[in-house]
C-alpha cells in the first residue's frame, strides 16, 4: 500500500510549515505524524492516516492565523480529540501561543470561550 499523501498539496507551504517552531516542537509528541499545506477549504487532522493538514489560504490571514491554525490541527493529534471539546481546548491552551488563541474565537466561538480561550490580548 503506497503511503497516504492529500490532494492538491502546497509544496513551498509544506516545506515552509514543517519549520515552524511549534511543529519541530509538539511532533516529538507525535511519531510518525505528517504535516501538508493543501489547496482545501479546510484543515483537517486524520487520524487514520497521522497527517496533519493546514489550508494555504490561511497565509492570506496572518502568521499569527497560521499559527493558530497549526495549533488546532496538532491540539486534535495529541489531544486524541476530533470534537471542539474540553479535552481537545486543554491541549489547544498548551500548544498555541497564548497571544494567538483569539484567532480559535473566530472559529469555534462559544465552544472556544466556554473552555476559557480568551480575546486577543491588550
Ligand atoms: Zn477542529
Amino acid at each position: 500500500m503506497s503511503p497516504f499523501r492529500p490532494r492538491r498539496i502546497d509544496l513551498d507551504k509544506t516545506a515552509a510549515l514543517r519549520g515552524h517552531r511549534l511543529w519541530l516542537e509538539w511532533r516529538r509528541k507525535l511519531p510518525g505524524w505528517r504535516l501538508y499545506v493543501v489547496n482545501h477549504a479546510r484543515g483537517r487532522c486524520i487520524v487514520k492516516h497521522k497527517a496533519l493538514t493546514v489550508p494555504s489560504w490561511a497565509w492570506r490571514k496572518s502568521t499569527g492565523f497560521v499559527t493558530c491554525y497549526l495549533a488546532h490541527e496538532i491540539s486534535h493529534a495529541v489531544s486524541g480529540s476530533l470534537k471542539h471539546d474540553k479535552r481537545f481546548y486543554d491541549a489547544f491552551k498548551l500548544v498555541c501561543p497564548l497571544r494567538h488563541q483569539h484567532f480559535e474565537l473566530r472559529y469555534k466561538p462559544r465552544n472556544a470561550a466556554r473552555n476559557g480561550i480568551g480575546r486577543e490580548p491588550l
